[in-house]
């Protein structure tokens, strides 16, 4: 994919970007291979004082990185507001807790003294997409820098100007130049430098085929890689939910960033007393939605990141249809090549249809009927990610019992889906493995060193 930024809403190319070279990224790589020896001899409270200094200057730029996203990927500036500062929280979170999360934990053995050691592991990639271009990159960011660790970001090719605006944050807040560089490559250039020596570990976010290539070469050369995969999470909706809330609650999980998001709720698996209510009540909320220009700040969602994009939800929605799929809502895109997409709903779905089987990367809600809570629990199941989940029901055990049985790596019970840095953030089968945020995401990429004093 050619990396320019071009706007999706109004299909103009702002700006086209050349690659870095070869030699360029040997520079880079070099240089960051450098940085990693020194930057892992500063104190957690050197570290801290560089992201405390970069969440103020989140919070100080919000308005320009939220325009910034809103032109390279169509998010609505308040959304691009929210984003930013959820980065900047997360920022000061980590500078404040790494240090206790990373500290010497004892264990009791026959030595004199034993104990984990966490150090760092050196220079780390960072493969990641545009859905929400700060907020992925200050997830792998924060932790890996407070832990020690320098970064690499490759990100994705349609958001070169805010990885650019994320490097420029790093270096303007004190972090040493070659400790967080952005390189502008293309994705066929991303298994050599997973080859090089001088990376010692891969993160990933992104979609199933992205991740699996990844995967394949840090395999094949024996590096360390946590990778979030997409999602289908399930919207699971007892009879006994209180339905308002719940319908509220679908079609703003829906619809998070124009329905572009892995934990976006993709799934609606509902009891069949209350299936044609909830539905009908869903339709109200996404029609009362607004969509429109990201840049104007009464736009509620905007198009999607790519008409490529939008060309492809299209494809699966006409391919379950064909195989007998229900629109219930009708919408989609404007017109082919178009990346505005209003929202769908449909019904009477099976196994076989896309829509049944396959991530939906946009704001089309697939509703599935469930005789039972057993009945929701295997319809959830019957799915190859496990990322996210939610379970509506106004009896909070069963809740937590339907949740204990749902596969996926969050379930929510009676909320909305949500990443926050407190709380592990990953999931199982196709959607990836490892964790990011809280204190597991901080050990991924760190040598967990036993230390036996006799
Ligand atoms: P991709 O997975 O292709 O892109 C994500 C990142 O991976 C980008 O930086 C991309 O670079 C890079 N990449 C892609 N292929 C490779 C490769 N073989 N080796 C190294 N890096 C690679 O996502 P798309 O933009 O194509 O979106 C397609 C689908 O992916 C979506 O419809 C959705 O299902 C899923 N997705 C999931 C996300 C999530 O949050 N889990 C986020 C985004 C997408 P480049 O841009 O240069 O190709």
């Amino acid at each position: 994919m050619p990396i320019e930024s071009f706007n999706p809403y109004t299909g103009r190319l702002l700006r086209r970007f050349k690659p870095h070279t070869a030699a360029q990224v040997e520079r880079i790589v070099a240089q960051a291979h450098k940085a990693a020896r020194t930057w892992r001899r500063t104190t957690f409270a050197q570290r801290a004082t560089v992201l405390h200094r970069a969440a103020d200057l989140l919070r100080e730029r919000q308005n320009e990185l939220a325009r910034l996203m809103a032109l390279e990927m169509g998010k609505p500036l308040r959304d691009g507001r929210g984003e930013v500062q959820k980065c900047a929280l997360t920022c000061d979170f980590y500078a404040d807790r790494a240090e206790q999360m990373l500290a010497d934990e004892i264990i009791e053995t026959q030595a004199r003294r034993s104990f984990i050691a966490h150090e760092p592991l050196g220079v780390v990639l960072a493969v990641m997409p545009w859905n929400f271009p700060f907020w992925q990159a200050i997830r792998f960011a924060a932790p890996a820098l407070m832990a020690g660790n320098v970064g690499l970001l490759k990100h994705a090719s349609n958001v070169p100007q805010c990885a650019l605006a994320l490097e420029k944050i790093f270096h303007d807040a004190g972090l040493p130049r070659a400790a967080f560089r952005t390189l502008l490559l293309e994705s066929k250039d991303v298994a050599a430098l997973i080859a090089d020596d001088r990376v010692q570990a891969v993160t990933l976010t992104g979609s199933e085929g992205a991740g699996s290539q990844v995967g394949a070469a840090a395999g094949r050369n024996i590096k360390k890689t946590v990778l979030e995969l997409g999602g289908s999470d399930a919207f699971i909706v007892l009879a006994d939910a209180d339905l308002e809330l719940a319908a509220k609650t679908a079609a703003q999980a829906r619809m998070i960033n124009a329905g572009q998001s892995c934990i976006a709720a993709k799934r609606f698996i509902v009891e069949k007393p209350v299936a044609r209510e909830f539905v009908a009540q869903m339709k109200t909320h996404l029609l009362a939605l607004r969509g429109g220009d990201p840049l104007d700040e009464n736009t509620q969602y905007g198009p999607l990141a790519r008409p490529d994009l939008a060309d492809d939800l299209t494809k699966q929605v006409e391919a379950s249809v064909q195989l007998g799929a229900k629109v219930e809502l009708y919408g989609g895109q404007s017109a082919p090549g178009s990346a505005r997409f209003a929202p769908m709903i449909l019904t009477n779905l099976r196994p076989g249809m896309p829509a049944y089987d396959e991530e939906l990367f946009g704001p089309v809600a697939s509703v599935l009927i469930a005789r039972d809570e057993q009945h929701a629990i295997e319809l959830a199941n019957d799915s190859r990610f496990g990322l996210g989940g939610a379970v509506w029901t106004s009896d909070e055990r069963r809740g937590e019992r339907v949740a204990r049985q749902v596969e996926a790596g969050a379930v929510f019970v009676n909320a909305l889906v949500a990443s926050s840095p407190e709380m592990p953030f990953g999931g199982i089968k196709k959607s990836g493995y490892g964790r990011e945020l809280s204190h597991l995401g901080i050990r991924e990429f760190v040598n967990q060193k036993s230390i036996w004093i006799g």
